[in-house]
């Protein structure tokens, strides 16, 4: 599968990952968890660059939010205190429905979200929390997760490596999200991530991301907008129902018509605001 294959570095700090990119312009490939790498092997990688010596794997209270480190898996973020703490244990729930068992044992937070499927979770779940990450490539760089996206070049063969992630505290925040598959192990045909700011019982902020469309993850600013400023009665999250099957830019792919995609949608966000109804 990985015939081309005729390296493997296991560097043990990051200049060393880094300075091993560039001796390997355009063939070399980062290994994270490797599941991605050996499901759909890179046909221009000759050199492999193992990221498990980087000390990477960690995640810490920073004096603003949490970081967690480039290597730590799903698995690992699903068993970890501090996320059980983080917003009432969100991320730990919705991760623990993501991928299998053995698969979330895998997949490592850098491979995951450089990989970014279009179909993937994490995409969709980061950005809607307003995730920062940090990229290196001899100096350390800061950017919010969507930066990061606006950027292709980014997410190239060679580089920047992603160090980690950082969330922000959400403290008055409300979450939730919702993922439609066919089966609990299978891909999401659709998924949404609804993030409000909840001050005198009123909507002060809203964040909603729709993914798996199937395209890249949307922001759907209109239904943000018609959100802020409401007290989330049953008559104006219907509203924002409505308005959400207005502006989902979805299309039909060998899953899903784009009709059902659409109608979804909005069932996606019906469920999301009862469940912050319900927190708030
Ligand atoms: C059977 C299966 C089911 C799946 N189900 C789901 C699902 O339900 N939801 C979901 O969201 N995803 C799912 N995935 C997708 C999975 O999250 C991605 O394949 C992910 O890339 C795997 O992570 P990894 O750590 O093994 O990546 P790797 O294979 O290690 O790397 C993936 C890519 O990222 C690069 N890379 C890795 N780490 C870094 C880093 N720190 N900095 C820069 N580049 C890096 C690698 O060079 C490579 O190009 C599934 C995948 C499989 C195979």
């Amino acid at each position: 599968m990985l015939k081309q294959v005729v390296d493997y570095f296991s560097p043990t700090g990051l200049g060393e990952a880094v300075a091993l990119l560039r001796q390997f312009p355009g063939e070399a490939a980062l290994v994270g968890g490797g599941l991605d790498l050996s499901w759909r092997p890179r046909k221009h990688a000759r050199a492999l660059i193992g990221l498990d010596r980087l000390a990477l794997t960690y995640q810490e209270p920073r004096e603003k939010g949490l970081a967690i480190g480039a290597t730590t898996t799903l698995l690992q973020m699903v068993e970890s205190p501090l996320l059980a703490a983080y917003q009432g244990g969100f991320l730990p729930r919705v991760l623990n429905r993501v991928a299998t068992s053995l698969l979330r044992g895998m997949i490592t937070i850098g491979g995951a979200l450089v990989r970014a499927y279009p179909w993937a979770d994490l995409p969709c779940l980061f950005l809607g929390l307003e995730a920062q990450v940090v990229l290196y490539d001899g100096n350390d760089r800061l950017l919010s997760l969507a930066d990061y996206y606006a950027d292709r070049s980014l997410r190239g063969p060679d580089g920047p490596l992603l160090r980690e992630l950082l969330l922000p505290p959400l403290e008055g925040s409300r979450i939730a999200y919702q993922r439609f598959t066919r089966t609990a192990v299978d891909i999401p045909l659709l998924n949404q991530l609804l993030h409000i700011r909840w001050e005198e019982s009123r909507v002060a902020e809203a964040c909603v991301w729709l993914g798996a469309r199937p395209g890249a993850a949307q922001r759907v600013t209109e239904v943000e907008t018609l959100l802020v400023g409401s007290s989330l009665t049953g008559e104006e999250r219907e509203q924002a129902v409505v308005r959400m099957r207005e502006q989902a830019e979805v299309e039909s792919d060998l899953r899903l018509s784009a009709d059902y995609r659409r109608h979804l949608a909005g069932a996606l966000l019906r469920r999301n605001l009862e469940e912050v109804a319900d927190a708030a």
